[in-house]
């Protein structure tokens, strides 16, 4: 009989986090450095010191709650986020967190003692939904983004980030760099379709896709929409629906598992009566190889020129960011291979198609992620739900796989 973590507890503490901030509609609204996002912050360092962790808290607002290992070892840290997206749901980010502690209090209930510490880590503002960079907090600590640029990252209302992390008491002394790290572990929800699909419980992450973001801005001629015949009209909103359906076009063409997004468009000045004179799109392309990225981008450079030229307007197209496919380490994919096999999950292996905080912890400790099955795939939203059988066979992978990292004492 394999230890086990308990089910029960964990349960509770997903209905008491998933209480504040919660919506009318079971979903949750708490945004980063927000008061809901504070009332979460507190309610877990108080079930963290109840756990007896030392808790400290970094320059990021980076919550850490450690429990002492037999020797001076790098820990092994378990962890995720607790800030949400507007009207999201109660599963992302927040799993990973209950789940690190059950394991930690799991630890505790079966008396292991391990040879290196074992620790929870919730790292601020991971969705990016109020202040961007997303995953902001685990950049600066891999060193990706620098500590003064992540304090000037504003809100829409101009508000600094660094002055929220004071506001609510999170802005912590220590200071947010790499450390040596026996490993890193961070369980959270699919977002996709395939472990439901497939009946399974449990995905072994073998690292985080590739992904390329491009901005595009068309310039038409803005005119009336009632005297301008349409033979003359140059109109920006028109090529742009060209792009739209080509970057669905362009997937198509590569087939396999790139996938290919316009996800915000800006028409100006988007009024009942004016031919559009000019739009901005975003397109947003991943895959698991970051040749493929390359690829997608040259049939996009044509697919742009061609819906431009046949509507005669001029456009600027950018591609302005782009990371290299992440994978992870292969011991630590190992050792949960390994726990998700003697916990009894049913699982397999399985690339993310997000990006977590795991994609920069990869940069400076051994990383590994273990998914749980999205109903319907679906995440950001109020309906995003995981069974609580699945969630126990993920908390159990995670327990013995940090168990396997840490080592017993
Ligand atoms: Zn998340």
């Amino acid at each position: 009989m394999t230890m086990r973590i308990d089910r029960k507890r964990l349960e509770m503490t997903i209905e008491e986090l998933g209480s504040i901030g919660a919506t009318a509609r079971g979903g949750l609204t708490r945004l980063a450095l927000s008061d809901e996002d504070k009332r979460g912050r507190d309610w877990m360092v108080a079930r963290m010191r109840e756990a007896g962790l030392r808790v400290t808290v970094d320059r990021m607002g980076n919550i850490f709650g450690e429990r002492a290992g037999a020797a001076a070892l790098p820990p092994v840290l378990m962890g995720s986020h607790v800030d949400s997206v507007p009207t999201g749901g109660r599963y992302d980010g927040q799993l990973g967190v209950l789940c690190a502690l059950e394991a930690i209090r799991s630890l505790d209930d079966h008396r292991i003692a391990t040879r290196h510490p074992v620790g929870v880590v919730i790292f601020t503002n991971e969705e990016g939904a109020r202040f961007q960079p997303a995953m902001i907090a685990s950049g600066v600590m891999a060193g990706k983004i620098a500590l003064e640029d992540a304090y000037n990252a504003r809100d829409k209302d101009g508000i600094r980030l660094v002055d929220e992390l004071e506001r609510i008491g999170y802005l912590g002394p220590e200071p947010c760099v790499a450390r040596p790290l026996r490993g890193y572990l961070e369980l959270h929800i699919e977002q996709g379709p395939f472990l439901e699909e497939e009946k399974l419980s449990v995905g072994v992450v073998e690292g985080i896709v590739a992904i390329s973001w491009s901005r595009l801005t068309i310039h038409g001629v803005q005119d009336h929409a009632g005297p301008t015949p349409m033979r003359i009209r140059h109109d920006a909103l028109v090529a742009a629906a060209n792009v739209v359906a080509g970057v669905r076009g362009t997937a198509r063409t590569l087939g396999g598992d790139v996938v290919a997004t316009v996800g915000n468009l800006t028409v100006s000045p988007n009024i009942v009566n004016a031919i559009p004179g000019r739009v901005t799109l975003s397109i947003d392309i991943r895959d698991p190889k970051i040749e493929t990225l390359e690829k997608a981008r040259g049939i996009l450079d044509r697919v742009v020129r061609d819906a431009c030229e046949r509507e005669g307007v001029r456009y600027e197209l950018e591609h302005y960011w782009q990371v290299p496919d992440t994978p992870f380490a292969p011991d630590v994919i190992a050792a949960v291979e390994r726990a998700a096999t003697a916990v009894g999950a049913r699982w397999r292996r399985i690339l993310s198609g997000a990006g977590h905080d795991a994609q920069y912890m990869a940069a400076i400790a051994p990383t590994g992620m273990i998914f749980v099955p999205s109903r319907d795939g679906r995440s950001h939203c109020e309906e995003e739900f995981t069974a609580i059988e699945d969630i126990e066979d993920g908390a159990n992978t995670l327990f013995l796989a940090a168990l396997d990292l840490a080592g017993r004492a």
